[in-house]
């Protein structure tokens, strides 16, 4: 047998109360065994609060009363209402002739919300051929004379509920009414403000029920609000101290008292959506989580009070008489704290009694309000209470320092000590920032990644322009912060683990250290606990490859436009890739080869799915591609291009380096080692361009005699084919199954109407062969060179490990 409860919004016209339908529907027609308890429908206890004042205040109240009544019938046009709405229009009539009227009238009132709902939602059911009776808890639910809030006298409550039922023998689907109760007298009482779950309770607890299902219109219990925390998360399970807790804390659809019947019988309560059947909710029962949960949840009804004065320094008393003050108005004081620096006690109590509790506190102190000994009794309201459940004061701290980096304001803190409850009072507008702040904290919405930038010429200094400019974003799209805390230059670093902001340049300059400055990062990073950890290279050196494996070792994934460490000896090669298999870190170099170009993650790809490469050729160098494309298309000399290259910055300073064919044949050895070829350096058949007379000698020296190359180029040039282009090629050929491959680096003639031919400005081409993509080739083109499409290969880099993290 199963309870099922819903709420309001659950039963409101529309989706609401269709969806509830079948869902009774649906479990009767399962042939489950239910019993069925509602809260009044939609809105209709705060509308009919509403004409209670209205008439109170002998205002006009006919047309709010009719629509109330259309309302009431839209669903089920043939249910029979008609005497809810005698007893509601003589209650408001009576009321609006005296001005006036008690708590008792007020809860017969709103009582006939709940019974228009059962009389409702029974007439539906019998209409659908389901036999049900709508059921007045007011028969077996009784409780004291406290009308508002009144007290349930349990053993009287739970006899006459068990016999109730067992007269009605639960032949027909009973359709309850939450809320309502009576006294002694047979007089109408209610259980407070959202009761039912109350209601809905005490009844599986009498009649032996495991299990309730309380449909409401939210997934369960959240991390936090998620209509203030988008990416709060809906808890799965929760025990019943930790509802109870949640419950006095503002958790709206938990019900402080209605946790305790649940957990003598062991009762399991799951919550559930009306409005999204396949969420599974939130089950609470007595099952302990090992972890705990942690959720965050706001009092927004609360007013601040405080009392301060010289004269309460040292006093003995003060306390006692306020809460004895204020206890004899039945107000509730929540948090309360005295910081004895303001000679004075601040305390926290529901917002409508802040009138009364002012009237009360300045009567109760009159005396040393005359004296002078008080100064100030004031009430603020536009207060807000955020509440983390779950979590210790020592925990917190880390959520208060970011509270503060985001300059909110916390007016008192206290812990509580049931339970782990930290609670903070803060002005209501600072609320949506803070219940974010604080959840990204507990919940590590937002990872920082921390970032080391070693090298600051043209690529590393464009890649910190690209980082902090897209950081914002990140943040907001990926939860990632990447927060850059080192920059290194050669004989420089800055360092700063709250995230270097756009003028490092100028800081950087006057930060200039002899010190080791990879163990001067390595240092800083430890001394400063910093999490998720990154060294990216971009200089050209062999100084800072070296401490690749140190960087390894300290927790440092690693990312480098430098090509340096993956030419080197096969056997350092190789210790570096064992190094990072053991210490579980992560190596990208994407800009190796063809700059952005996403050459090594596909040919990475290919070869780890087992696709069997056979060839890779292409045209691996912007400035050689722009040299030979231009050459090869324009009747002019080799050294016109030559200069031309040089003067827009597409060469090295020394444009032999280029010439020598060196970086052609560095990225080939690359690629060669991605395929788990043993190739070394000296195994590269390489052509180098430069003539011969010109190879030795300053770079002046070539510079001057640039002219020389001329006649060979016309040379060669003169030789070509009709239809042909000279092109300056890689290629990777041989039997790849070996150790070794056959790496060549060539100028070849080749067809002016094939891919390498068509190859235009100084764009790269890299056509790789595999045994199924043998006669059409995977062909990749594209700017394969310069300084933002570099940093741009790298920052994309940088994002693929960040994301791993
Ligand atoms: N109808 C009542 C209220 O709105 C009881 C409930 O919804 O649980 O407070
Ligand atoms: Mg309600």
């Amino acid at each position: 047998m199963k309870l099922l409860k819903f709420g309001g919004t659950s039963l409101a016209n529309g989706q609401g109360i269709q969806n509830a339908v079948s869902i009774i529907e649906n479990k009767i027609k399962n042939k489950e065994k239910i019993v069925v308890v509602l809260s009044a429908r939609g809105e209709t206890t705060n509308k009919l609060e509403a004409l209670i004042e209205t008439a109170k205040a002998k205002k006009d109240y006919t047309n709010s009363l009719e629509s109330f009544k259309r309302y009431q019938l839209e669903p089920f046009k043939a249910a029979y209402l008609s005497e809810e709405f005698e007893v509601i229009s003589q209650i408001l009539k009576g009321v609006e002739l005296t001005g006036d009227y008690s708590p008792k009238t007020k809860d017969l009132l709103l009582a006939q919300g709940e019974l228009l709902a059962t009389k409702t939602v029974a007439s539906i059911l019998n209409s659908l051929g389901i036999n049900s009776t709508h059921t007045d808890s007011r028969a077996f639910l009784k409780t004291d004379d406290n009308y508002g809030n009144a007290n349930l006298n349990h053993s009287l409550s739970k006899r006459a509920t068990g016999k109730y039922f067992k007269k009605q023998k639960l032949r027909q689907t009973p359709i309850i009414t939450g809320f309502i109760a009576s006294d002694e007298n047979n007089q109408t009482t209610t259980l407070g403000r959202n009761g039912s779950n109350y209601s809905a309770s005490l009844i599986a607890n009498f009649l032996n029920i495991p299990k309730i299902e309380s449909y409401t219109n939210v997934s369960g219990v959240y991390t936090a609000n998620p209509k203030l925390v988008h990416n709060a998360k809906s808890i799965k399970h929760i025990n019943y101290n930790e509802a109870s807790e949640l419950a006095s804390f503002g958790a709206s659809i938990l019900h402080s008292k209605s946790i305790s019947p649940l957990v003598d019988k062991k009762i399991s309560l799951q919550i559930l959506n009306t409005f999204s059947p396949e969420s599974n909710g939130t089950l609470i029962s007595d099952q302990k989580n090992p972890t705990g949960i942690k959720s965050i949840s706001i009092q927004d009804d609360v007013a601040l009070m405080s009392i301060t004065g010289k004269g309460l320094l040292g006093k003995l008393g003060v306390d006692a008489r306020i809460f004895s003050s204020l206890s004899s108005q039945g107000i509730n004081i929540g948090i309360i704290s005295q910081g004895s620096s303001e000679r004075g006690v601040s305390f926290v109590i529901p917002r409508s009694f802040k009138t009364l509790a002012l009237r009360s506190l300045k009567e109760a102190f009159r005396t040393e309000i005359t004296t002078g000994d008080i100064q100030v009794i004031k009430a603020r309201d536009s207060i807000s209470v955020i509440t983390v459940v779950g979590q210790s004061i020592a925990d917190f701290s880390s959520s208060l320092k970011h509270l503060k980096e985001n300059k909110i304001n916390i007016l008192l803190i206290n812990n509580t000590l049931s339970g782990n409850n930290i609670s903070i009072v803060l002005e209501k507008k600072d609320v949506k920032k803070a219940v974010n702040v604080i959840h990204a904290q507990i919940f590590g919405a937002i990872k920082r990644i921390n970032i080391a930038i070693i090298g600051k010429g043209t690529v590393g200094g464009s890649l910190i322009g690209q980082i902090l400019k897209a950081r914002d974003k990140i943040i907001e799209n990926k939860n990632l912060n990447l927060n850059i805390f080192a920059i290194a230059g050669s004989k420089s670093l800055l360092l700063d683990k709250n995230g270097i902001g756009k003028s490092w340049k100028a800081e950087l300059e006057q930060k200039q250290t002899g010190k080791n400055i990879s163990q001067a990062i390595i240092d800083y990073a430890d001394k400063h606990h910093l999490e998720n950890l990154i060294a990216i290279d971009n200089t050209a050196s062999e100084e800072f490859v070296d401490s690749y494996n140190t960087f390894i070792e300290n927790g440092f994934d690693l990312i480098s436009s430098n090509k340096i460490a993956n030419t080197q000896d096969y056997s350092k090669y190789k210790d570096l890739r064992n190094n990072l298999k053991r210490n579980k870190k992560r190596y990208l170099y994407e800009t190796n080869v063809g700059a952005g170009l996403p050459i090594i993650d596909t040919i990475k790809t290919l070869h780890e799915s087992g696709e069997n490469i056979i060839k890779i050729k292409g045209v691996f160098s912007g400035s050689l591609s722009y040299l030979f494309n231009s050459f090869s298309d324009e009747n002019k000399v080799f050294s016109y291009f030559l200069k031309n290259a040089i003067r827009s910055g597409y060469t090295e300073p020394d444009p032999r380096e280029d010439l020598s064919g060196n970086d052609v044949a560095r990225k080939l050895l690359i690629l060669a080692r991605e395929l788990e070829l043993e190739n070394e350096f000296d195994d590269i058949e390489i052509e180098n361009l430069i003539p011969e007379q010109l190879r030795a000698g300053s770079t002046e020296h070539f510079l001057d005699n640039i002219e020389e190359t001329d006649a060979h180029y016309a040379n060669i040039k003169a030789k070509l084919n009709k239809g042909e282009v000279l092109r300056y090629t890689g290629e990777l050929t041989g039997d790849l199954q070996q150790r070794k491959g056959r790496l060549r680096v060539a100028l070849n003639a080749v067809a002016k109407n094939s891919a390498l031919g068509n190859l235009k400005g100084s764009d790269s081409i890299f056509e790789i062969y595999t045994e199924s993509y043998d006669k059409n080739p995977i062909t990749i083109i594209g700017a394969g060179a310069g300084a933002e499409v570099t940093a741009r290969g790298v920052f994309g880099d940088l994002l693929r490990i960040s994301d791993k993290k």
